[in-house]
């Protein structure tokens, strides 16, 4: 399988890796769009969330719970952060390997657009 982010969990893409564990892996957006934009992926391939089927379940709650431990290395958590999953074309999903952005350092807007 040709999948730029399970590249980048075999450490065969580089990229600026700030926090790893069992289950996921949380690295620097190459394209960031805030002062603070990093991507929380999980270890093991999944396209993308409407793919998602019940046996997941434990994989992507590890997943949510590395993006917070991320979010508090980084000192987000004390002024507040944003967790984003874009999900199929409409919501631009570009790689598909699920992943979380975690994005802080700016005061977001909402609605996103
Ligand atoms: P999506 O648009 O699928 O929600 O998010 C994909 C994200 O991956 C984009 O924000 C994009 O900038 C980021 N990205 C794409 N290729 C690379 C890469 O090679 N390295 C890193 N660090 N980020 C990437
Ligand atoms: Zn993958």
């Amino acid at each position: 399988m040709d999948c730029l982010f399970c590249k980048i969990v075999e450490k065969r893409v580089p990229c600026d890796v700030v926090y790893e564990d069992a289950y996921a892996v949380a690295f620097r957006d190459i394209r960031p769009v805030a002062p603070t934009h990093v991507l929380v992926i999980p270890r093991v391939h999944l396209a993308a969330i409407h793919h998602l089927r019940d046996a997941d379940i434990s994989t992507v709650g590890h997943v949510m719970l590395a993006a917070r431990n991320v979010a508090h290395q980084l000192g987000l958590d004390s002024n507040g952060y944003r967790l984003v999953i874009n999900d199929g074309d409409a919501a631009g999903q570009s790689v598909d390997h699920v992943h979380v952005h975690v994005l802080g350092g700016r005061t977001l807007m909402w609605p996103p657009g």
